[in-house]
């Protein structure tokens, strides 16, 4: 369109539809709140979709984005990249992995962590083996190779013919698992919490046997923290709690505190499947991706933000439960540390939107689960006032 006087045109109308978007523009933010165009305040506990894990603006990563945009914005991989090695660095000494490769996304760190699977499966160990096995109810991104890898039908629709070799299978079931495995398995990644799918929490002793499962078949073990990641669960990584060290795990959201990157971090045995040429990112790691993720880490250890999660999540957990014990329109309370869900009898799409009229943005999980996922410097205060609003719109749904 040439005309020039778009102003009269509908708000969005030079956008394709691929969001259901709530009539509100957010111009400002800080720590945990948002103010829209009108002035109006939120409070946040949706973080993006827990993407702004230490708040809006956080001080030390913008000083440290502002530093890099006056220093370099951009090189190509071609060359070294200190912050790029640093960042890397900072994510191997905290974590089981030991070499990364940056994207700027999170399904970009999903492709990276599948081509990966495959090719250490069929240029190492030249076993031939391609096959991905992943979860029902699993989300792993809207790219053709990472929704093929969701175990969900509503983001395949239309999209055919999907890439051939992914296979779903109930979670929580380990006959389920050892039935779907075959001499073409090469990897299978879960989610330690189905977010997207509605705060589901691996079962401990499942992931114990899923791992276990894996060393036994030579399978690849790969587990997609790009929700749960970057201290949200109350451990750095949400693996931590089940005791166990996947072979490659994927990063983004929190990664960057807003900042557009994704990593995939792997085990030293896979380092010689990824040869120069095998894989590749014009923007990723960019000097100035990698200073916020220096920024970010440094922050989120240097202060201890996990732990802080892991109380914050209790006291949250804790109170919503006390709170809302009684109402026959909640079935349940589940997450652990900063990622909750309130699972309802309903839709809860409605009690979205009027939580926003409240000033407080929460989103859902799936139809019937309401997501809380504030940042890790969250107040009691803060949660407080959520649980308040919550709690009373809550009540009027009560039965
Ligand atoms: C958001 C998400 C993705 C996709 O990340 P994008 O950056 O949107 O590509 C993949 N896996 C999980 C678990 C996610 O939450």
């Amino acid at each position: 369109m040439s005309d020039t006087n778009t102003a009269a045109v509908d708000a969005g109308q030079s956008l394709l539809p691929t969001y259901g978007r709530f009539p509100i523009a957010l111009v400002k933010g800080e720590g945990s709140y948002l103010w829209d165009d009108q002035g109006k305040r939120y409070l946040d506990f949706m973080s993006g979709i827990a993407v702004t894990n230490l708040g809006h603006a956080p001080r030390k990563v913008k000083e440290a984005l502002v530093k890099q945009l006056d220093e370099l914005w951009h090189v190509s991989n071609l060359f070294r990249i200190p912050n790029q090695e640093d960042a890397a660095r900072l994510i191997t000494e905290n974590s089981c992995g030991d070499a990364v490769f940056f994207s700027n996304s999170g399904a970009e760190a999903n492709e990276a962590a599948f081509k990966l699977a495959r090719r250490y499966n069929q240029k190492v160990l030249n076993n031939g083996r391609y096959e991905i096995i992943t979860f029902e109810q699993s989300f792993h991104g809207r790219t053709l190779a990472t929704l093929t890898a969701t175990g969900q039908e509503k983001v395949k629709e239309g999209f055919a013919p999907l890439p051939e070799g992914f296979k779903y299978i109930p979670i929580n079931d380990i006959g389920a698992v050892e039935a779907a495995i075959s001499d073409k398995t090469a990897a299978i990644m879960l989610e330690m919490i189905q977010a997207e799918g509605g705060i589901l929490l691996a079962d401990p002793q499942f992931v114990k046997e899923l791992a276990q499962l894996c060393e036994k078949n030579s399978i690849l073990l790969i587990v997609d923290e790009i929700q749960t990641g970057m201290g949200r669960t109350g451990k750095l990584f949400a693996y931590e709690h089940y005791g166990i060290e996947p072979d490659i795990f994927t990063l983004a959201k929190g990664l960057g505190s807003g900042f557009p990157v994704g990593a995939a971090v792997a085990k030293e045995k896979l380092r010689e499947a990824f040869g120069p040429g095998s894989h590749g990112s014009t923007f990723g790691g960019t000097p100035i991706a990698t200073a916020v993720v220096k920024a970010t880490i440094e922050e989120i250890v240097g202060e201890k933000l996990p732990q802080r999660a892991a109380e914050a999540g209790e006291y949250l957990i804790s109170e919503l439960r006390s709170k809302l014990a009684g109402n026959s329109f909640v079935k349940e309370v589940r997450g652990l540390g900063l990622i909750v869900g309130i699972e309802c009898a309903e839709p809860v799409a409605s009690i979205i939107t009027a939580a926003q009229e409240q000033g407080l943005l929460v989103i859902t999980a799936g139809p019937n689960v309401i997501r809380l996922l504030p940042n890790l410097l969250v107040t009691n205060e803060e949660i407080d006032a959520a649980v308040a609003i919550l709690t009373e719109l809550l009540a009027g749904y009560h039965r």
